[in-house]
């Protein structure tokens, strides 16, 4: 009764066996489960230097320590594997359904090892796990596959599925895994890994119950915080269309203070994600233009489609992840836009609203629903593919691709129809689709270096739509971070909200009117807020929870709270954080064995402000990210210069004496 299962289970697809592993509670105790787990899981079971395509990377699909317990927002599972994208560790959170029943099956984490000769599905249920011939789910998509799936395994309650579709089986590097008919885990490319195996989907239907340690306290912060969630609004009178406005007005002056994070949760449960569309737009945290670009090119006239209330018109439904109290998703009708192909999809995500639309200049916000579809059923992560795309025009715009390369299609800023075709290209591997499915910087490999200038990426992984010029600490996690370009790790905005000094001894409190500046300059203190999101992110990643909430304020989402009361560890927030340094820490030691050197993950120097942009509201705009970059390594105890974790800190975090057990 400690939250977790306590064991794993490993398929080997080469041979077909099937076991289980106990787990020692001291794994769990220095590693929590989640992405923890994950991490100390293949770190011991994948052999240096392994094809992240072949028989060896192992790709585990694992539940957070905290789902199920009683505990709120805290249904997310990640996928993990050694990363073709960047070819070190790799690991993408998703929502969904699929983490409970990961544990419902009894299990903490499900592996798969090998190659198997023909597609596979794994099936789960009362009966143990078996694999079945997935040859007629083949070269299906991934709604589809999940249905036939759920029907052909109807029992009387409804089993969840996790597969890939087309982009992932012709391993596309920046393909992903949908559950729950296009919840993606599509960061890392580790659809290409599934597809590599020859694994079509897993299909979960376990009864086994999970139960914390002190359900009463669980229960007590569940409602507080339910309680909070319920009450956090604003007026009804508040539209849309006064975003901008807002932003702008809460961009004025050239300080910032502390926030309470539940301040976002208002905008979360009416739009979801879709409100920064047109919030970001102003200060300049959206990107334009392939990130050369402002409000100045994406105006009035064309972000007014991008209006979260033209957005939600179509949503039919709200949707909640598992647990989860704030439901910032929606499902849309889209039978009019897809001319009856398809009839709903996932609201799409800021992410992917802002990868098609501003980045590309594009505003017919009907193609981005489409888009949208497609890219969750084929199963291609939307960031990539957005900033591939985009990355294509500009070269198209600059005379480096002509219409014989893109078999005709006009790659200009803004042409949807060119942009819809770019995207189905890509994920069936047709033509100029077959070169961009890999991304940005394999793309460049054929069609040449003087391209590289357009492909914007960090370590190889293609940036999420948040501009590291407005907040340099979110640039040092696109660069320092194991899983470079990643907008979900940390930033300076996440650090004000959440509110960590009230619970870490170290975490540097925010001043009140602290000057903006203070973060375009490398201190120690910028260095100590990058370090407390990294490591609060990783408990979060093994905790099963979300961002959203964390953003809300760790005082109230009781994070440190709800994980003494499921496990009765009762330590305190300084000893989850150093679990969480730990995390971090053998996450880096991961990419250091494959030879990983981590400045080579810097970003691209066009989003540090190299040069800075001339116009807009980041004008002039400089991160200094290699010091900054230094300064987090320095403060985590890792090399200074070179990223590399220390020995003494190694020893100190007892990694090595952990990874013996
Ligand atoms: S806030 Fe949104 S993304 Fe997070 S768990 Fe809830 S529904 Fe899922």
């Amino acid at each position: 009764m400690k939250g977790y299962m306590g064991k794993v289970l490993m398929v080997d697809l080469t041979s077909g066996n099937i076991f289980e592993e106990d787990i020692p509670d001291k794994i769990y105790e220095n590693f929590l489960s989640g992405v923890g787990l994950g991490a100390y899981y293949l770190y011991k079971n994948i052999p240096p230097k392994a094809d992240p395509l072949g028989p060896d990377n192992i790709l585990g699909f694992v539940s957070g320590l905290l789902t199920g317990t009683g505990s709120v927002v805290t249904g997310r599972w990640l996928a993990v594997a050694k990363s073709p994208l960047t070819g070190g560790w790799g690991d993408s959170n998703c929502g969904g359904n699929l983490s409970p029943a990961i544990k419902q099956c009894g299990y903490d984490g499900i592996f798969f090892k090998g190659i198997s000769e023909k597609p596979v599905y794994l099936h789960i249920d009362k009966n143990g796990p078996r694999l079945y011939d997935a040859s007629d789910l083949w070269g299906r998509d991934a709604v589809e596959t999940e249905e036939i799936l759920i029907d052909r395994h109807k029992d009387k309650k409804k089993c969840s599925v996790a597969s890939i579709g087309e982009a992932a089986e012709k391993l596309s590097l920046i393909s992903g895994i949908s559950n729950d008919k296009g919840r993606m885990a599509g960061r890392s490319g580790l659809g290409a890994v599934m597809g590599s195996k020859k694994l079509k989907a897993i299909v979960l239907d376990g009864d086994k119950k999970i139960e914390g340690n002190d359900k009463e306290e669980i229960k007590r912060i569940t409602k507080e915080y339910g309680n909070k969630v319920k009450k956090a609004s604003f007026p009804n009178k508040l539209k849309g269309s006064m975003l901008p406005t807002m932003s702008r007005v809460m961009d004025m002056g050239s300080t910032y203070s502390p926030l309470n994070g539940m301040m976002s949760i208002p905008m979360m449960k009416r739009w979801g994600t879709i409100f920064t569309n047109t919030f970001g737009l102003p200060n300049g945290d959206c990107p334009v233009k392939n990130w050369d670009g402002s409000i100045k090119d994406f105006g009035y006239s064309k972000y007014k489609y991008m209006n979260p209330d033209i957005i939600i018109k179509r949503e039919e439904k709200k949707y909640h992840c598992y647990s989860c109290v704030i439901g910032c998703g929606g499902i849309c009708n889209v039978s009019d836009v897809t001319r009856g192909k398809f009839k709903e999809t996932h609201k799409p995500e800021y992410e992917t609203v802002n990868s098609f639309g501003a980045l590309l200049l594009n505003k017919d916000l009907d193609s981005i629903y489409y888009i949208n579809e497609i890219m969750n059923r084929g199963t291609m992560d939307t960031i990539s593919a957005g900033n591939t795309i985009a990355y294509a025009i500009e070269c198209y715009e600059n005379g480096i691709l002509t219409e014989k390369d893109t078999d005709g299609l006009k790659l200009t800023w803004g042409n949807s129809e060119a942009i819809v075709a770019l995207a189905k290209k890509m994920i069936k591997r047709e033509g100029l689709g077959d070169v961009l499915a890999d991304g940005v910087k394999k793309a460049v490999e054929s069609i040449g270096k003087d391209s590289e200038k357009y492909a914007i990426n960090a370590g190889g992984q293609e940036p999420g739509m948040h501009d590291p010029r407005l907040d340099p600490i979110l640039g040092i996690h696109f660069s320092a971070d194991p899983t470079p370009g990643r907008h979900t790790v940390g930033a300076g905005q996440y650090y004000t909200y959440m509110r960590l000094w009230e619970h870490v001894s170290w975490a540097p409190k925010v001043k009140m009117r602290t000057p903006k500046e203070n973060n375009y300059v490398p201190s120690s203190e910028v260095a100590i807020k990058s370090v407390a999101n990294s490591c609060i992110k990783q408990i979060v990643d093994g905790s099963g929870g979300c961002l959203f909430a964390m953003i809300s304020g760790l005082s109230n989402w009781r994070l440190f709270d709800y994980l003494n009361a499921a496990t009765g560890w009762n330590i305190t927030p300084d000893d989850y954080m150093l679990i969480g340094k730990r995390m971090q820490t053998l996450r880096q030691m991961f990419n250091i064995r494959e030879g990983i050197e981590p400045m080579s993950f810097k970003m691209h120097d066009r989003i540090a402000g190299n040069p800075p942009l001339k116009e807009g509201p980041l004008e002039g705009k400089i991160v200094p990210i290699e010091d900054m970059m230094k300064n987090h390594w320095e403060a985590f105890g890792w090399h200074k210069e070179s990223g590399k974790p220390l020995e003494e800190t190694i020893a100190e975090l007892n990694i090595t004496n952990l990874l013996n057990i």
